[in-house]
């Protein structure tokens, strides 16, 4: 049977958040099978949880937020990313603030913590949802068109193409193809940072945003090349972050999708509007479970082994 995951024992991270700069305490905690993935507000007088879904999702700006009434968690996407990239189906998140710590910008140092407090079988089957139709949703059109779609496939595979005219960015390759059974999350996909450009900076600052942002936790470009003196982490860093942060966004579902996901120029809003028309179109999916772990995707079942 492909069984549900969790951590073997707690672990801890503090840093700042990205767009609100304030200093954050995280504690990612076992939780037993089904819980999903849950958020804490253990800051408030009184405890406040937000169970990821894809309607909890209340902001998308430059960020993915999510909120229950008014209590709510900023910059969820790396964390949630780690989290589907070693196939974590069940966690408590304690945070002692409304953002999570941006660390270096990536996914990278989530997957360090998770691998440290190890990760263990449960006894609950992995409940997927396996797409049976394609699902598709389009933003504008000609060259500025954007568009985020989900089509039946075994296995888990995500292609994402950029199109930023940026002699930095030209120069790296605008396309990556990444799939799940290869089990190279942690090493292919999870170090590509989060990066912005100086003219935006004053704008985002002007709105609160990018408060606690910098050379250390992001790739920053002026109009011409990279500023970041140790330069890129992958040749093709900027469409890889755009993958983390699709899987990263796609599993706030609340479950591991069984789909290729493709998209053209998408985003946290974007991506939210794509669950959002899956949860809409139920008859383009299932729920699955493999009792019969052969029957599985290749490599399924050796992601992200016990410890
Ligand atoms: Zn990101």
């Amino acid at each position: 049977m492909l069984q549900q995951r969790t951590l073997k024992s707690l672990t801890h991270a503090v840093g700042v958040g990205l767009h609100s700069g304030q200093r954050v305490e995280i504690t990612l905690r076992p939780a037993p099978p089904d819980t999903g993935i849950v958020f804490r507000r253990v800051d408030l007088p009184q405890v406040v949880e937000i169970a990821v879904s894809a309607t909890a999702v209340s902001d998308t700006t430059m960020a993915s937020t999510i909120a229950s009434g008014n209590v709510k968690v900023h910059t969820v996407e790396h964390l949630m990313s780690a989290c589907a990239g070693l196939s974590v189906d069940n966690l408590y998140v304690d945070i002692t603030a409304e953002e999570v710590p941006i660390l270096d910008g990536s996914a990278a140092s989530f997957v360090f913590l998770l691998q440290s407090a190890g990760i263990v079988m449960q006894s609950a089957p992995r409940r997927f949802v396996r797409l049976t139709q394609t699902v598709e949703v389009r933003e504008g059109s000609g060259a500025t068109e954007k568009w985020a779609r989900l089509s039946p496939y075994h296995g888990y595979q995500l292609s994402f193409e950029i199109d930023f005219d940026h002699p930095a960015v030209d120069a790296t390759g605008q396309r990556v193809v990444f799939d799940m059974s290869s089990g190279s999350y942690a090493k292919d996909i999870a170090r590509a940072r989060t990066f912005g450009f100086t003219k935006d900076v004053e704008m985002m600052r002007a709105k609160g945003l990018a408060l606690g942002g910098g050379l250390d936790n992001a790739i920053v470009m002026d109009d011409y090349k990279i500023l970041n003196a140790e330069g890129l982490r992958y040749d093709d860093e900027f469409v890889k972050h755009k993958i983390l942060d699709a899987m990263g966004d796609l599993y706030l579902l609340g479950k591991p999708l069984l789909a290729h996901y493709s998209a053209r120029r998408s985003g946290h809003a974007l991506n939210n509007l794509l669950l959002r028309e899956l949860l809409r179109r139920t008859d383009a999916w299932e729920v699955v479970t493999f009792e019969d772990a052969e029957r599985a995707p290749r490599g399924f079942a050796q992601l992200a082994p016990a410890w």
